[in-house]
Order: structure tokens, then sequence, then C-alpha cells
């Protein structure tokens, strides 16, 4: 029985988290919480401690990404969903073009396809497993891009299609482990529970001075827009160090230790290459496997975070997820939807690079044993 199999406890790493989202939280992060007390968590976000929080998140990330100063640092409550809905009432004039390549990418187009008062979506679609080049568009004023496919395991460059309009990226997942050059782009916005080792419940967005200008036209153009959908709101409170409504303290305390962690790790370009080098280690691996084999056939397609590895038809991939499960080794799970035979490895920069070798010799290991 494959449930029984038990991997030597000297094969195992020491931390068995390599999800894709959330992903690993470091507990030394987790520990500078608990030991916080009740100087943050209990607090109200309206007053000193708690904006000092969300005054370190917005330092951090303008020296993380290496911002001009004419960029403004914002976050909010709901996550990058939300997001795409706020963005639908407050960044798109009429009409938007998505490059499509994936589960994530689809949600953004379908959330603007849904709005009232936008026209349909323009679609520039490539099959899982790549992405599309993105050129001019006539007749549209946002151009939705996504950096790191995470359903697929595709990373995108990141450049500004020639032709007007407003860029805006989702960089969840793919943000801070990822080198970008942040002003390709006028909305480079994320969910911090992934490369930035934080929880869930939260986007940041960086806006250019044209996406602060657009936020404006159409809150003045007077199109009725929900207030928890106003991103005028969001970059008023954040202008404050605070977001619209009361954030979960423990999500922004997390936010900041890791945005400061990073920066110690030598900043963005160093923790992208220390991610590609890991990435590399798994593509390797599956290079050389006799069973799997990386799902992203063009490696300058593959994402450095995001390992997706088809498994040979004569193995369960799902069982091989299982016995990792059974044995602390956690969310190794294709993405659903995409339904593939398939494993997918989170490498995010709290990942360490011994546990990425050890990983991958208790995947051979189950795969023996089966
Ligand atoms: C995880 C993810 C999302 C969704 O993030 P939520 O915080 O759950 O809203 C969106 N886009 C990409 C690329 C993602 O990886």
């Amino acid at each position: 029985m494959t449930a029984d199999i038990t991997i030597p406890a000297d094969l195992l790493p020491a931390d068995g988290r390599f999800g894709c989202g959330p992903t690993k939280v470091r507990q030394a992060s987790v520990d500078a919480l608990a030991a916080s007390g009740g100087r943050y968590l209990g607090t109200s976000h309206r007053k000193p401690e708690v904006k000092s929080l969300v005054a370190r998140i917005r330092t951090g990330l303008r020296e993380y990404f290496r911002l001009p100063d004419e960029y403004e640092v914002t976050l909010s409550n709901g996550g990058a969903t939300f997001f795409w809905d706020a963005a639908g009432f407050s960044l798109i004039e009429q009409r938007s073009a998505h490059a499509v390549f994936g589960e994530f990418s689809a949600k953004f187009a379908k959330s603007a396809a849904l709005m009232p008062f936008l026209d349909d979506p323009v679609l520039i679609e490539a099959p899982v497993g790549s992405h599309p080049q993105v050129e001019r568009v006539d007749g549209v004023d946002v151009y939705a891009l996504t950096h790191n496919e995470t359903s697929t395991g595709v990373a995108m460059p990141i450049t500004r299609p020639a032709g007007n309009g407003l860029v805006l990226v989702d960089a969840t997942s793919g943000a801070g482990a990822i080198d970008v050059d942040v002003t390709e782009s006028d909305v480079y916005y994320f969910s911090p529970q992934k490369a930035f080792g934080a929880e869930g419940g939260l986007f940041v967005a960086l806006l250019s001075p044209s996406a602060q200008a657009r936020i404006g036209a159409i809150r003045a153009s007077g199109r009725p827009i929900p207030p928890s959908l106003d991103l005028s709101l969001v970059l008023d409170n954040s202008a404050k160090d605070q977001t619209y409504n009361t954030p979960a303290v423990s999500s922004l305390f997390l936010l900041a230790d890791n945005v400061e962690w990073l920066l110690e790790q030598g900043g963005l370009t160093a923790v992208a290459e220390a991610s590609t080098a890991k990435a590399g280690l798994v593509y390797a691996w599956a290079d050389a496997s006799a069973f799997a084999t990386p799902f992203v056939s063009d490696p300058a397609k593959r994402s450095p975070v995001v390992c997706t590895i088809d498994i040979d038809e004569s193995i369960d991939a799902s069982d091989v997820s299982d016995v990792l499960r059974a044995n602390g080794i956690l969310d190794t799970d294709a993405y659903r939807k995409l339904g593939r035979n398939q494993l997918r490895l989170g490498v995010f920069p709290a990942v360490d690079t011994e546990d990425v070798h050890a990983l991958l010799g208790c995947i051979d290991y189950v795969v023996e044993a089966m």
C-alpha cells in the first residue's frame, strides 16, 4: 500500500512546506509576532503602533522594488482577487486587453467581462504551459498582464506593450522573487502570502503617476463606485499609513517582517537569483529523471518559484503527493483545474536550498517504493 510508505527521517527536509500559496511562513517571523505581545495585536489600526507597521511595509517595498519617488505604495484588504474587481471600477475606463494563459489571468478577464459599464475585454490567449506576446491593441485603455501564472508555472517578462493604456500586472507569486523594472508597469499588484511569505487577505499595489491620475479621473467622472472598491480611498488611506477598513494586524506584522528579511537577503536581484538557482535544481532533476519532465517546455518561460513537473503516466502523481503529505511534505499537488498528472513545487524565498535537495530525494524515494 502506497499509504504505508515511510520516508526515512534522514531524507526528510527540515521544513515540509512547498505549497504555492499560501507558502512557507518563516518560524522566526511567527516567533517575532508572538514576542510582540500586546504591542500591536488587539490595538487600533488608526494609532501610531499599527500605523508604524504599514509605514515599514511601504518604506521597505519602495526600497525593495527601487521605486521612483512618484510611484505610490498602496495596500488594502481583500487580496489580488479583490483587486481585480476594484480595478474594474477604478482603473479600466472602457475596455481592457488581457493576456490569458491560465486560471488566474482568466479570472481577471472574467471579472472585467461582468462589469456592466465596461466593453467586453479583449483576450490575448496562449495555451497553458506558454504565454502570449502582448502587442498594441487599438481601443483599449488597460493591458492586464500576469507576471507568474501560478496555475501553470509560466513566468512572463514585464515590458510595456507599445501603445497607449495602463499596464496592470498581477504579480502575485512572482512579486519579490522575480527581478522586474516596475516602471514597465503602472500597477504592479500582489497578495503577500506567496513570495513575501506572509499571510493572505491583503493586496499591495504599486501605482505609477498615470495610474493615480486614472483613479482620480474615473472618480471625478461620476461613475458610481462602492467605497470598498474605490481605489481613490485606498490611495488616500495608504498615504496615511492606514487601510480603509480594519486589517488583520498579524498579516501586516508578517508582511513588514518579511519585506525587511528579504532586504537583508540582499534585495530583489539577489533574492531573484537565489530563487532561479533553487528552481534550477528542480528542473535539472526533472530533466535527468526517468519519470519526471518539466511541464513548461521552453526553459525561458519556466517560473523561478512555481515548478510544475509532469509525472509519467505509469505513476499517479496524486498518490505521490499523498505519500509526501503523510510524511509531512505538504502541498505538492498540481493545480486542480489544470487536470494534469503533475507535481507543483513552490521554491519561494523562504524555502531553504537544502530542503529543495531533500524534497527531490524524497520524491525519488517514494516513486521507487511505489
Ligand atoms: C494566488 C494568486 C491570486 C489570488 O490571490 P488571493 O490572495 O487569493 O486573492 C491571484 N493571482 C495569482 C497570479 C496568484 O498566484
